[in-house]
């Protein structure tokens, strides 16, 4: 009988939540996949367990002062180690790699995803950010070396499954939005909102960045820009659609008026494990949906006033260059303050916009004029914040 070669999978960023569901991907089929390099940023106890039990080729910790520390925890495995950023970027380069799962979060999974795209992997996308800052770069550089870009968001991730066997071009994409914890508040609610309320978010359990992404709704605002880059289409015919149920994943309009869409119950590993059996289904143990225990499906137009970074995305868009790029950078600052408690949940928008204004714009950004941008946006934003 013939012996089929597992898929080799490198999941960038393999302690988040992106990154644990996709070992538990590998885990229900691991006749058909195999975790060949793990990387992570911090967590090395987590990092060591993951190596322990799925035993890849090598570990890659990001932050270089854990090394030791790692490399100890598994000085008994076969397992090589490595650590810093530049580490990532050469292993996902070199080793025989099928499939580049990009899970880490933020700016951080720039180079990495440019690295696999230009060695040819295929990438599954989960690092949207990457698209968000480069989405004109990164396509040029797939286009060049051949490296398909499958979507694991799970919008995203629908919208490709409805264009599964279509030949003619879209006429709109209707992506859909949970609304977050935050969507029937009122602005002088939302001027009080506490991290500890944002966290809750009512349909998906996610990482804490974009969880805090989801309530403010900068989140949507990226995956409109990543629709873009993904699917080719004009910001215009992308349409936000509010639908807290969060079953209908996302919709394609096409040019006779059909709509397609694709539903079901809210589970990462499910577009997790498409991005990696593409164009094939595989057989899952994940919960079913239940239309009629759903009972309704309900949907609305998003308030641009109360959720404002779905405005300035959009801008950034129309704008174009290195603008989402500083958005983007603008956003991780924000983010990261309003999770310390430095910032309200209103001013995030109010210091994006700031630094949108001031920083210096590039109309055909360059890799390094990205790297400058993301420097130049996060010192503007910062300084935005100690006056805020
Ligand atoms: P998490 O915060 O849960 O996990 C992030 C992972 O990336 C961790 O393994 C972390 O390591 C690693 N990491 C963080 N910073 C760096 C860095 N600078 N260099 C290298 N590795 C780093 O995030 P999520 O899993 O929630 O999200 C990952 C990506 O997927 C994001 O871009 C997000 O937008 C996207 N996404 C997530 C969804 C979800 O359901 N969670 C849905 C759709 C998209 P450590 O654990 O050591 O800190
Ligand atoms: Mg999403």
């Amino acid at each position: 009988m013939e012996t089929k070669e597992k898929k080799r999978i490198a999941i960038l960023g393999s302690t988040g939540s992106i990154g644990t569901q996709a070992l538990q991907v590998i885990e229900e089929h691991s006749d058909l996949y195999e975790a060949y390099v793990l990387t992570a940023n911090n967590r090395v106890e987590l990092l060591a367990e993951q190596a322990r039990r799925f035993l890849p080729e090598a570990v890659v910790i990001a932050n270089e002062d854990k090394y030791a520390e790692l490399r100890d925890a598994l000085a008994d495995l076969p397992v090589k180690v490595y650590a810093g950023a530049d580490a990532i970027c050469q292993i996902v380069r070199e080793k025989p790699v099928d499939v580049v799962l990009t899970a880490m979060v933020g700016f951080a999974g720039l180079k990495p995803t440019i690295s696999a795209v230009e060695a040819g992997k295929a990438i599954a996308l989960a690092n949207k950010e990457t698209l968000v800052v480069a989405g004109d770069l990164v396509n040029r550089l797939a286009h060049k070396y051949h490296a398909d870009i499958i979507p694991v968001d799970s919008e995203h991730s629908a919208i490709f499954q409805c264009l599964a066997g279509e030949v003619s071009p879209i006429e709109k994409i209707i992506l859909t939005a949970s609304g977050g914890p935050f969507r029937t508040y009122s602005m002088e609610q939302l001027a009080t909102v506490t991290k500890a309320q944002a966290l809750k978010h009512p349909s998906w359990s996610m990482g804490a960045k974009i969880t805090i992404d989801s309530a403010s709704m900068m989140n949507k605002g990226f995956e409109v820009i990543e629709a873009k880059w993904l699917f080719g289409v004009s910001p215009e015919q992308i349409q936000v659609v509010v639908h807290p149920q969060s079953v209908v994943h996302s919709a394609v309009q096409f040019a006779d008026g059909a709509v397609k869409a694709q539903l079901g119950v809210p589970d990462m590993r499910l577009p997790i494990q498409y991005a990696f059996s593409y164009p094939l289904r595989l057989d899952s143990s994940f919960d079913r949906l239940d239309l009629c225990q759903v009972g309704s499906l309900t949907f609305e137009a998003p308030d641009l006033r109360r959720f404002r970074n779905l405005a300035l995305a959009r801008e950034a868009l129309a704008r174009g260059g290195n603008m989402p790029c500083i958005l983007n950078a603008a956003n991780e600052v924000v983010n990261r303050a309003f999770l310390e408690d430095r910032l309200g949940f209103l001013q995030m928008s109010d210091v994006m916009a700031d630094t949108m204004q001031k920083a210096h714009y590039v109309a055909e950004p360059t890799y390094e004029d990205y790297l400058q941008t993301d420097a130049e946006a996060r010192r503007i934003a910062a300084s935005c914040l100690t006056r805020n």
